[in-house]
C-alpha cells in the first residue's frame, strides 16, 4: 500500500503530498469524517511516506524497506497509535506522549503519534496536550482521529489543521472491490450499498452471512405483516432471535433496521434510496400488504429495545411484546 493505492479522498492525498514536497509539514492535525473512510490508513501511510528509505519521486512509500514494514506491523518505535484505555484516552496516556514527543526520532525521520477516537479524550487529558499541539517539535507529528469533530474541545480544534475525509463514492468503492475481490455482480453491488461509503465497512461485511441474516429477518417481517394467522410462528421467531448471542443479535437488529428503512422508502416510492435493491419486488409485496404505519411503529419499538439493551433486558420477552402488539 502506498498513497497512490489508497482509495478515495484524492484531495487530501494530494494536499499531504504537496505539504511534504514543499517541506511545510503540519505538525498538529485532526483527521475527521465518518467511520471507516480510511482515516487510520491515511495516517499510517503518512507515517510511511515520512520515514520510508526508498521513497519514489511521486512520494510513494515503497512498502518494502525496514521502516515501511515496521510501521505496517506496528513495530516502528517512532510511530505510535494511542487508543482509549477502557472508555477514555487517559491523562497518563497523553503524558507518556508528551514525555517522548520532544526527543529526536529513534530510528526514522519523524515521530508520529496517532490518537484514535480522539473525542474520547477527557478535558483534563486534552488540556495536557494543548501546549504540545501549539508548539510541536519539528520532528514530531500528532494526528487526532475522530468521527465526531464537534466533540473535540474548541481549544484543540483551534490549534490543529483539520482534514475532513469524505465517504467513498459508490463507483470508486465498486472499482476497488472488483479489482480485489471476485464476487457475483449482484452481491458486489449489494456490498457497495451496505458499505455506505466506508471502505472499512465493505471489508468487514461477510456478504454470505448478511444474506442469511436478511433471509431470516424477512421471515420475521413477513410473519408480522400476516400477523393474525402467524401468532405461533411469531413467538417462535422471537424466541430464536431473542436467544442469539448479543453480538449476533446486534447484527440482526442492524439488518432489520436496513430492511425497515428500505420499506419506508418504498412506501413513498423512493426506489433510488433502497439498499437491498436485489429484492425490491419482494419488498414491494410486503409494502402492499401492510398498514401504513406498521414499519414505522416496528422501527420505533426496535429502537427503544436497542436503547434498553445495555440494561441486560430479556430480549426474547421484549421481542414477543413488540411482535404481538403491532
Ligand atoms: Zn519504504
Amino acid at each position: 500500500m502506498s498513497f497512490a493505492k489508497l482509495v478515495g479522498n484524492q484531495v487530501i492525498k494530494e494536499w499531504i503530498q504537496k505539504a511534504i514536497r514543499q517541506k511545510r509539514i503540519p505538525h498538529s492535525l485532526v483527521f475527521t469524517g465518518q467511520r471507516g473512510v480510511g482515516k487510520q490508513t491515511f495516517a499510517l501511510e503518512f507515517a510511511k511516506t515520512l520515514n520510508c528509505k526508498l521513497l519514489d519521486s511521486e512520494l510513494n512509500s515503497c512498502d518494502k524497506c525496514v521502516n515501511c514494514q515496521r510501521i505496517t506491523t506496528g513495530q516502528f518505535a517512532d510511530t505510535r497509535i494511542i487508543t482509549p484505555d477502557g472508555q477514555f484516552i487517559k491523562i497518563e496516556q497523553v503524558r507518556s506522549v508528551i514525555e517522548e514527543v520532544y526527543y529526536r526520532p529513534f530510528e526514522g525521520n519523524y515521530r508520529i503519534y496517532i490518537f484514535e477516537n480522539a473525542e474520547r479524550m477527557r478535558e483534563q487529558a486534552a488540556n495536557a496536550l494543548l501546549k504540545t499541539l501549539e508548539e510541536p517539535p519539528s520532528t514530531s507529528i500528532i494526528i487526532l482521529i475522530t468521527s465526531s469533530l464537534d466533540s473535540l474541545l474548541p481549544t484543540i480544534q483551534s490549534r490543529t489543521i483539520k482534514l475532513a475525509f469524505s465517504p467513498i463514492p459508490s463507483n470508486t468503492l465498486k472499482n476497488y472491490l472488483d479489482a480485489n475481490y471476485t464476487r457475483p455482480e449482484k452481491e458486489q453491488n449489494l456490498l457497495v450499498n451496505l458499505a455506505q461509503g466506508s471502505i472499512g465497512k465493505a471489508l468487514s461485511i461477510d456478504i454470505t452471512e448478511y444474506l442469511e441474516r436478511r433471509k431470516y429477518s424477512l421471515e420475521i417481517l413477513e410473519a408480522i405483516v400476516k400477523q393474525k394467522s402467524q401468532k405461533t410462528r411469531l413467538l417462535k421467531l422471537a424466541e430464536s432471535l431473542g436467544r442469539k448471542e448479543r453480538k449476533e443479535f446486534d447484527l440482526f437488529l442492524e439488518t432489520l433496521f436496513l430492511l425497515l428503512s428500505d420499506l419506508s422508502y418504498l412506501q413513498i416510492s423512493l426506489d433510488m434510496k433502497i439498499i437491498n435493491f436485489d429484492i425490491t419486488d419482494y419488498l414491494v409485496t410486503l409494502v402492499n400488504h401492510s398498514s401504513r404505519d406498521l414499519f414505522i411503529n416496528l422501527s420505533n419499538s426496535l429502537m427503544a429495545l436497542e436503547r434498553d439493551l445495555p440494561r441486560n433486558i430479556n430480549r426474547q420477552m421484549a421481542l414477543e411484546k413488540i411482535f404481538l402488539n403491532l
